[in-house]
Parts: structure tokens; C-alpha cells; sequence
């Protein structure tokens, strides 16, 4: 009897260690959603937020939890980026094209670690291979946020996601698979059929939602912005398959054409979608349809041509018109950054939260890097990697990703640029991976 008790009590002592709880004392909580804080105390056990209260939460006695005093500073929760590119925006194109690919994987893991430390604990990937990264997340085998990832954007021939030379054939007409898509950054499928192989294949992988390229682009060499891609019949095989996985279809595009093509074949999301007219976004706005929309800068890549600068000057500069008409009809909008090929500019992805200011409050800003773009994570649905708890919200039952900021960014939204010095606090799935608070 006394060994079966023994035994008992090894055994429980081992789940109560296996348990880590964190409490979180005196901080301003800003929840995702409310404009209103409320002053409180905030118990993380495990990788979800246990207790949030006003009143002081009592722990148990024997020290396993471990105490943060906030200090009165402002916790919010994890910031969300809704459109990168993980893996190739670690790399300049010609490194990925020309370079080691575990060199890129070196760089791009690094980078994911730098992401999570600018408070990004949640990323929807919209292009490239991130499968491998994600698992190496998840494992805690090296930081950084949680992905959704895409895997390979699908592209027609000729599309956006055609990185060949113009020298290169398709594969049909005996060329070889462009490098682009041996490492899985893009897949190039023509015609319903292949479509589908191309999808299917692609959710085998570990793709939460599909993100195909619908019109042309501003990087890509050969597709001019006005062109549309891919038959309506085309796309909508895509929609078809994701929905049978139980997720959606998001497309590259910006113009009218391309994206009243998309929405009648079934996509749920446009990523974008910067030369929009206002018919289009009024059918949006009614069909519930997503707009994932960037504040780009006018200026182009160091390595982009006279021709590429000009598309994205036109692209960049398309933004004021279309977010104004996005808020007249209340279109769904998430916000994310898309830096794509462009290493120096990664360290600059707080500044596009800032730069929102220019058509929301900074608590419109907040609500949207937070509670919107996690609803818009919620659409992968049965694909949706992370499902135990909520997402881009601070409340009990929600996963324990949160940032404590050194003062109010809903009064001062500058805070949100200079992550290093005001981010003190930075927790994901219950991890400490920052703590600095003086
Ligand atoms: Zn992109």
C-alpha cells in the first residue's frame, strides 16, 4: 500500500512540475478588441492564458510560479503580421536563385527569431518553403512566431510566380523546373487539372490556405500589373480542393479584372488589390470578401529596373484611394507587410504599423495587427494549425502570446517602431522569450 502511494505521489509531482505557470502582475491590459484597458493581473499556465483579474490572483506557495511585476506598462496582445514571405525575405533573389539553399534556410531561421522579438507572434505565410521552419518553430528548435504558411505560391506560366529567365521552356515543352520551384517558393500550374495536382499537393505538404497569383506584379519581370491570371475555371478548381480541406484560396492581385475573376470563382481573400475601383470593393464589402492590404513604400528594391520602380510607385501609391473606399464599405481588412527578396528592409516592419495612422486611429491600428488579422487566420478553419486557443486576443482561454509595451501606443503609436527599446516584455505559447522590464 505504502509503495502504491509512493508511486501516486511521484506520479502527480511529475504533472505538477511538467506545469509552468506565469503571472503577470499590474499591467494596463489592452485585449485585441476593446479600446478600453483595464488595470490587472493576468495568469499564464502552460501555453494559455488561465485568469485575468483585477484583483490579485493567489498562486500556489511552493515558488513554481514564476512572478513578473509589470510595472503598470501596457500588454497587449502578440502582434500578427497577415502577409510575409518567412524564408525568402531572409534573401536577396539572386541568393536564393544562385546560393546554397542551407544558407538561405540559416538566414531565414535567423530572421524568424529577429521577427518574434519584433513582437510577431503570429505570421500568415504567403510564399515560400516555410513547411520545414514552421515544424522547427512549433518544436521550440529555434524562436519565432507561429506560421501559417501557403507553401509555394501557384502560378500560371508566364505569372507572378514564374521566376524563369526568359530563355528558359516549361517543363512541357522540355525545359527543366526552375530552381524557384525545386525549393518549393513557387509551383507553375496550367489548366484545370494540373491546378488541382498543384493544390492538393501543396495542402499535403502543410498548407493552411492556398495563395495563388491572379494578376500581375510589381518584382515579377515578364507580367505587367494590368494582366490578369488564370482562367475563372482554373482558379476555381483551386477553391474547389482547398474547400474540400476545409480552407480557402487567397490571390495576388491588384486590378478590377483580376479580382472580379476571383471572387466569382470562389477566393475568400484578396492580397492587395492596390488599383481597386470602388464598384469592385462595394462587391467585396457585400460578399464579406477579405481585403490583406500593405502600406508599401514608394521606393522600389536596390536591384529593381526603371520599369519595376515605376509598377510599384503606381502599386504604393494606390493605397490612400483604396483603403478609403475599403473603410466606406466596410470591407474586412488585415494588415501585413509583404517584404519580399529584401533583407535590409526586415528590420524595418514595425515602421508599417505606424505608417497606418494615415487612414486609422492608432486604436484601429492596434485592433487590426491584433484581433482582425487573427480572424482572418481563423478562415484556414480545419487547416488552422493552432486551434487550442484564441488567437490575437488577451483572454482566458486564448493562447499566452502577448507583448508588454513601455508606455500606451493607443496614445502613441511610435512605440510600436522601436520594438527593442519599448517591447520588454514578449511571450509566446506561455515562453518568456523577452524580458527586460527596469
Ligand atoms: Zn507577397
Amino acid at each position: 500500500m505504502k509503495n502504491i502511494l509512493t508511486a501516486v505521489f511521484i506520479l502527480m509531482s511529475m504533472f505538477v512540475m511538467a506545469q509552468t505557470t506565469v503571472l503577470i502582475n499590474n499591467v494596463q491590459i489592452f485585449n485585441g478588441k476593446d479600446e478600453k484597458t483595464i488595470t490587472g493581473n493576468v495568469l499564464i499556465v502552460n501555453n494559455l492564458v488561465s485568469k485575468i483579474s483585477s484583483a490579485p490572483i493567489p498562486t500556489n506557495k511552493n515558488g513554481e510560479t514564476k512572478i513578473i511585476d509589470g510595472k503598470g506598462k501596457f500588454l497587449m496582445p502578440g502582434l500578427i503580421d497577415a502577409h510575409m514571405h518567412m524564408f525568402l525575405a531572409a534573401s536577396t533573389q539572386g541568393q536564393i536563385e544562385n546560393g546554397d539553399f542551407g544558407a538561405a534556410t540559416i538566414r531565414a531561421g535567423v530572421e524568424a527569431g529577429n521577427t518574434l522579438m519584433r513582437g510577431f507572434t503570429s505570421v500568415r505565410d504567403l510564399g515560400g518553403p516555410t513547411f520545414g521552419m514552421k515544424q522547427a518553430i512549433d518544436a521550440e528548435t529555434i524562436p519565432g512566431p507561429r506560421i501559417w504558411p501557403s507553401g509555394p505560391m501557384i502560378s500560371q506560366t508566364s505569372g507572378h510566380g514564374d521566376f524563369r529567365n526568359i530563355n528558359q521552356r516549361p517543363v512541357l515543352y522540355g525545359g527543366a523546373l526552375h530552381h524557384s520551384e525545386v525549393i518549393d517558393a513557387a509551383l507553375i500550374a496550367d489548366g484545370k487539372d494540373a491546378v488541382l495536382v498543384a493544390t492538393r499537393e501543396t495542402l499535403k505538404r502543410g498548407a493552411s490556405q492556398i495563395k495563388l497569383c491572379a494578376g500581375g506584379g510589381v518584382s515579377s519581370l515578364f507580367d505587367p500589373v494590368d494582366v490578369s491570371e488564370y482562367t475563372e475555371e482554373e482558379i476555381h478548381a483551386a477553391v474547389e480542393a482547398a474547400a474540400d480541406w476545409g480552407t480557402y484560396v487567397t490571390v495576388h492581385a491588384f486590378t478590377p479584372r483580376a479580382v472580379n475573376k476571383a471572387i466569382a470563382a470562389g477566393v475568400k481573400c484578396i492580397e492587395h488589390g492596390q488599383l481597386l475601383d470602388d464598384a469592385t470593393m462595394k462587391l467585396m464589402g457585400e460578399k464579406g470578401i477579405w481585403l490583406s492590404i500593405q502600406a508599401l513604400d514608394t521606393a522600389g528594391r536596390a536591384d529593381f529596373s526603371a520599369e519595376q520602380k515605376q509598377k510599384k510607385k503606381d502599386v504604393a501609391n494606390g493605397a490612400d484611394a483604396v483603403i478609403k473606399m475599403a473603410k466606406k464599405y466596410k470591407v474586412k481588412m488585415a494588415w501585413g507587410t509583404d517584404v519580399f527578396f529584401n533583407p535590409p528592409v526586415n528590420k524595418f516592419q514595425n515602421t508599417y504599423i505606424a505608417k497606418m495612422t494615415n487612414w486609422f486611429t492608432p486604436y484601429e491600428v492596434l485592433k487590426m495587427i491584433t484581433y482582425d488579422n487573427a480572424q482572418l487566420l481563423a478562415l484556414s478553419g480545419e487547416r488552422n494549425p493552432y486551434k487550442e486557443g484564441k488567437l490575437g486576443v488577451i483572454e482566458e482561454g486564448a493562447y499566452a502570446d502577448m507583448i508588454l509595451v513601455d508606455g500606451n501606443p493607443l496614445k502613441d503609436i511610435n512605440l510600436m517602431v522601436e520594438p527593442e527599446n519599448k517591447f520588454v516584455l514578449i511571450v509566446k505559447n506561455g515562453v518568456v522569450y523577452k524580458n527586460t522590464i527596469k
